[in-house]
């Protein structure tokens, strides 16, 4: 058994550290610092710096611009990118879940059109799925494509859709067949969001993301637009999950650095005289969340493994998403009581401990147990994958 990184990887991820420490400075967080917190993690400038250095693509095949790495490496990576705070939500959705499935199942035309431009953070995607009557039970969507010549006609209401606003371009499920089984009905578009037809309605979240409401009425889009198959879309979209299961171990990290600054916050902060890290609640509490951070590490290690060795790993990646979603929330919530009232402050107060990180992670650690599938219904795939059980 070998556990552990290889040399290369360890390399790598000093290679990703010190271009971290170098471009994310206290100047670079001071003019980000300034923006709303959803801004600051989102900046097409920073994307484009990991691009040049190919950062965008390292699991991607070579002959579509990528490197042709490994799934370890693009995790080592993500790792890094995470730990360190890197804003990624410019690229996150092309780059993780619509350039894999454009890359897996578009046509050359497609991929010609729309992968340079993703590798590049030249262009940005939306995810369009969700429906106001179609979250876990995702088949049952209703968004309406129908053929008019050289053209679909598309027709619904999408919803939570993260960052539409801000998008160039949304890869939508639409129904294309209305008599077939509605697992068999489904196809994928790349659709323009300046279309005349699209409206794009921000919502604001706990997180301070904002997860829009998309109409579509009447929408055209040529049938050059299609991605993949016609009607199998349903099945094409395992791809998306395939490479966002990487996205989530890598997540770790950030919960890692979360734990560190709380951990250094008590070991140099005190209470009525007494440093807090002798409190034996706050001891233990640390210990466990310590950890179960290992624990959330590994699984997220052993899912990139399995991709790697050409696995898909339905369970383990559903288990280190409930894992560490809901760590995520004891972490955060054990923080901003450690923190004391002041931890309930927001960024930008100037009595804020941790610079109001704490209570910003802590409003987004909820979210993180229903975006991309709610733990209810991985526990579910846990149970039917995992363990064999029947369906329910
Ligand atoms: C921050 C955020 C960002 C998002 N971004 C996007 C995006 O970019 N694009 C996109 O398409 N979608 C996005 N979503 C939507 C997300 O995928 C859905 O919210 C999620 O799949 C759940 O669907 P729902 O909200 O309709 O809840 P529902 O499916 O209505 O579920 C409601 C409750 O019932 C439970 N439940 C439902 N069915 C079952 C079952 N069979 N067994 C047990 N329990 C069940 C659920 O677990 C949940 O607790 C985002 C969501 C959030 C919170």
């Amino acid at each position: 058994m070998d556990f552990g990184f290889n040399e290369e990887q360890e390399r790598f991820r000093v290679e990703v550290r010190e271009f971290l420490q170098k471009e994310l400075t206290p100047e670079f967080w001071q003019g980000l610092g300034t923006k709303p917190p959803e801004d600051q993690e989102y900046s097409q400038e920073f994307s484009r710096k990991l691009a040049s250095r190919g950062w965008l693509g390292i699991g991607w095949p070579q002959e579509y611009g990528g490197q042709g790495r490994p799934y370890t490496d693009q995790l080592v990576c993500a790792e890094e990118i995470a730990y360190h705070r890197a804003p990624i939500l410019y690229h996150f959705w092309a780059v993780d879940l619509a350039g894999p499935v454009l890359i897996g199942v578009g046509s050359e035309d497609l991929k010609k059109a729309y992968v340079p431009g993703i590798l590049a953070a030249d262009i940005n995607f939306c995810i369009g799925f969700t429906e106001p009557e179609a979250g876990s039970d995702l088949a049952s969507l209703q968004a309406r494509a129908v053929a008019d010549g050289d053209d679909y006609v598309i027709n619904g209401q999408k919803m939570f859709i993260s960052l539409a606003h801000k998008a160039d371009y949304c890869l939508l499920a639409a129904r294309t067949n209305f008599e077939a089984p509605k697992h068999r009905g489904i196809s994928l578009f790349v659709l323009d969001m300046k279309a005349p037809g699209v409206n794009v309605s921000p919502t604001p979240t706990m997180g301070d993301m904002l997860a829009s409401t998309v109409y579509l009425d009447s929408v055209r889009v040529n049938k050059d637009a299609l991605v993949g198959e016609i009607d199998r879309g349903w099945y094409h979209l395992a791809i998306c999950l395939d490479h966002e299961r990487i996205f989530v171990g890598a997540l770790v990290a950030r919960r890692r650095r979360m734990f560190d600054e709380l951990v250094e916050y008590v070991r140099s902060t005190r209470r009525n005289g007494r440093l807090l890290n002798e409190n034996p609640h706050i001891r233990n509490n640390l210990a466990q969340i310590g950890i179960e951070l290992d624990v959330g590490r590994l699984l997220s290690y052993r899912t990139a493994w399995l991709l790697e060795k050409g696995a898909i790993p339905f369970a383990e990646a559903s288990m280190t998403k409930v894992l560490t979603s809901e760590l995520d929330q004891r972490l955060t919530n054990f923080g901003v009581n450690v923190l004391g009232l002041h931890g309930q402050l927001k960024q930008g107060s100037k009595w804020v401990p941790l610079q109001g990180r704490m209570e910003q992670a802590y409003r987004v650690s909820i979210l993180e147990s229903i975006g991309g599938g709610t733990n209810e219904i991985q526990r579910s795939i846990i149970a039917l994958m995992g363990l064999g059980l029947p369906r329910d």
